[in-house]
């Protein structure tokens, strides 16, 4: 079977066709700059030693410094971490920020570890790694299952290694540290300027609109909860545990769900081991099922490969936002466009995260903090800016929306190049 990075880079590849782009070009861009795989060693609390398999996959720097988050999770692999690494190239180009692209992550359960094993573990990492990174280099940031407290553990190691503090070396950080305002709820935030964008062009009323949400972590919880406030119904919401469906056309409340959740689920680390299952007055149903609701909008906030061929046709949205990078399996576009399905690819929808980490990275290097309402200002203008420029490239070629992104992308990247 064919693995996500060779999909994606095909899918690539076409998209610069399409903007006439040379073949040596083309080669160029969908080539990894520097893999880096590592074996990361911790001592546990028990007093043994376990090793991991960690990576950085620097992708393209030819606009600015990499930049990319750190995943912890037991599906971590090169296939995958190549492929988040090229999309993170191509989502800052997409919105016009002066980075490049990266990931990192290592193959782990993090919520297997104690708190001090998961703080070693951080500060691993960055010895192993220290020398690909630094704010003019390579700036990782949060991504699945690594958090504020987790970024914070890592850009004091770096400063400890280079002798200096330096708030510019990771972004995500938490406030107290040097972490922008508005960084926590940056991904969901710009992706809802992106939804706003679309159902204004679909001639949708936003009240009422109805919506389900898969994952309810950073970015998912956020979203809902964003969306919640601005007026559309959530019916269904998931996490890794399973999901739940509210039932005779409620609208669920995300702040409640989370109450629920963290009040039922123990804390561990720095997991919180509940689910949105705990809450009671909803219906019980599978993440599946919540793939396949009778909602407007899908929202897809977890892992990549949700939307596949077995269940693309069963999908009823008219929408749906890809907060999840890769949430769709790049075989299906064509099937959901076919369909009459909006779909608003990763490298628009959830650009924010990567945008304000950007501003991040800048107020650390002027030394300086902005108000969240000076943050969320500039985010909004450069989502609607971006979402306006992919449409029109949209119109122009009659692509789909992610094949417009990527040749928006593509261009400025090669440009660069
Ligand atoms: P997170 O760890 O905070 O949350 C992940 C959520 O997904 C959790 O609720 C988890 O239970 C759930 N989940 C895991 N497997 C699932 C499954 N099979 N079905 C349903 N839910 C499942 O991670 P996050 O930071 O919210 O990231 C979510 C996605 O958004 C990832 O694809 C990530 O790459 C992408 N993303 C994150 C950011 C960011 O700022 N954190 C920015 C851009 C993109």
């Amino acid at each position: 079977m064919t693995g996500i990075f060779q999909k994606t880079i095909k899918q690539a590849s076409q998209a610069a066709r399409l903007i006439n782009l040379d073949k040596k070009l083309i080669k160029r861009l969908i080539t990894p700059q520097r893999v880096v795989s590592k074996k990361v060693i911790i001592k546990l609390d028990s007093g043994g030693n376990k090793t991991f398999s960690a990576y950085r996959v620097q992708f393209n720097n030819a606009r600015g410094p990499y930049k990319g988050g750190i995943r912890f999770h037991p599906q971590v692999n090169l296939d995958e971490i190549k492929t988040l690494a090229f999309l993170m190239a191509i989502k800052c180009a997409v919105v016009g920020i002066p980075m490049g692209g990266a990931k990192g992550g290592v193959q782990l359960n993090p919520k297997e570890l104690s708190f001090n094993e998961l703080e070693r573990l951080s500060r691993a990492w960055v010895r192993a790694f220290k020398n690909y990174l630094g704010p003019h280099q390579d700036v990782p940031a949060p991504d699945v299952y690594t958090n504020p407290q987790i970024m914070s553990w890592m850009a004091d190691e770096y400063s400890r290694l280079v002798g200096k503090k330096t708030l510019a070396a990771f972004t995500g950080k938490p406030l107290t540290e040097g972490g922008s305002e508005g960084r926590e709820l940056a991904t969901g935030q710009g992706g809802i300027y992106i939804l706003n964008e679309a159902v204004k062009k679909l001639g949708l009323k936003l009240k009422g609109v109805t919506m389900a949400v898969q994952g309810f972590g950073n970015v998912g919880y956020g979203l809902a909860q964003l969306a919640y406030q601005a007026g559309y119904k959530i019916i269904g919401l998931s996490d890794s545990q399973g999901g739940i469906m509210a039932l005779n056309g409620k609208n669920m409340d995300p702040l409640k769900v989370m109450e629920t959740k963290k009040e039922h689920g123990q804390i561990h680390a720095c997991y919180c081991l509940g689910t949105v299952c705990d809450c009671v007055n909803y219906k019980k149903i599978t993440n599946d099922e919540l793939l396949k609701l009778k909602a407007d909008i899908l929202v897809l906030a977890a892992l990549e490969n949700q939307i596949t061929g077995g269940n693309v046709n069963q999908v009823k949205a008219k929408i749906i936002l890809e907060l999840a990078n890769g949430g769709i399996d790049p075989i299906v576009d064509g099937i959901l466009k076919k369909r009459g399905v909006l779909v608003l690819p990763d490298v628009l929808a959830n650009a924010g995260g990567v945008t304000v980490s950007y501003f991040e990275w800048r107020q650390n290097l002027k030394n300086e903090h902005w108000p969240e309402s000076a943050v969320f200002a500039k985010l909004k203008k450069i989502m609607t800016d971006s979402f306006n420029e992919v449409w029109q490239t949209m119109e122009k070629y009659q692509a789909t929306p992610r094949q417009a992104a990527l040749m928006v992308g593509i261009k400025r990247i090669t440009e660069a190049m």
